[in-house]
């Protein structure tokens, strides 16, 4: 193929931020981080490796996820749990905030919602910032392995890959069937998982998470949440997924509910402001 004679001049424009950020609301880390100061844990799940299990959080309260027992990577679902239709948004969430999420940055909720559901309030791999692969944690680009994609690469038949553990886990805990559940499951915030994309194919990769036990990452939940988890049979990621063969640890979920009080003057957030018109 011919480069037209402007070709490098093309290449050196600079890129624009398709969505500058300084104008979105801004999280009250401070209230948040009080809030979980004063708070006690109401509840806890332990999900098992290669499974998935749901958890609820009421607004307000804070939910962590932990490493525990080994390094593990995990795929987080979230749904308004009053409407399922309501439900984590990752693309959006990538575009405004990056490829991946940490501290300060938020789970947004999908069309015609587009408002936080969760915010990050501490992240303990926050240190890690960007690899020289151009790698980091916590990623909203990667969709959340699934069986499908197995068997059109691999001819497999694997019942253990985190969109089949999330649709069991949604099935289970509001008594749906697994054909009524599976349209509800969605693109997922990979907890702990370390990823980018190759800087020479663009294709994405993952490597060995950084993750160890005692590792965390705390959310408040800005809205009243059903939340829904996978210990990714790929372990921690440094190999395969979608098989039976790497190392995988359970994750542990707790809630928190602040203390009476702390949280007075603070409300969820509204859903989002455009008139739904569309132009009619
Ligand atoms: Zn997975």
């Amino acid at each position: 193929m011919q480069e037209p004679a402007d070709a490098d001049a093309r290449r050196a424009i600079a890129p624009v931020i398709c969505y500058p950020n300084d104008t979105l609301p801004v999280p009250d880390l401070a209230l948040y981080r009080r809030a979980m100061q004063s708070a006690e844990k109401v509840s806890e799940v332990l999900v098992p490796a290669r499974e998935a299990a749901c958890f609820r959080v009421a607004a307000g309260q804070i939910f962590r996820i932990s490493s525990v027992e080994g390094p593990q990577v995990g795929d987080l679902n979230l749904w308004n749990a009053h409407d399922l239709s309501e439900r984590f948004y990752s693309g959006k969430s990538r575009a405004l905030h990056g490829t991946h999420l940490t501290t300060g940055e938020r789970m947004w909720s999908s069309f015609p919602h587009l408002r936080p559901m969760a915010t990050i309030i501490e992240d303990s791999l926050g240190w890690y910032g960007m690899d020289a692969y151009g790698g980091s944690v916590h990623d909203v680009i990667g969709t959340r392995c699934d069986p499908y994609t197995g068997n059109l690469l691999a001819g497999s038949q694997y019942h253990h890959c985190c969109h089949s553990n999330l649709i069991r886990a949604l099935a289970d805990e509001t008594g749906m069937s697994l054909a009524e559940a599976e349209p509800h499951v969605h693109d997922v915030l990979n907890v702990f998982m370390c990823t980018g994309f190759t800087r020479d194919t663009g294709q994405y990769f993952m490597k060995a998470s950084p993750v160890r036990p005692g590792d965390h990452l705390d959310f408040f939940a800005e809205i009243d949440l059903l939340g829904a988890l996978s210990a990714c049979p790929g372990g921690d990621c440094s190999s395969e997924h979608s098989s039976d063969t790497a190392a995988c640890h359970p994750l542990l979920v707790e809630v928190f509910a602040p203390a009476e009080g702390v949280l007075d003057g603070w409300n969820s957030p509204p859903v989002n402001g455009y008139d739904r018109s569309h132009g009619r």
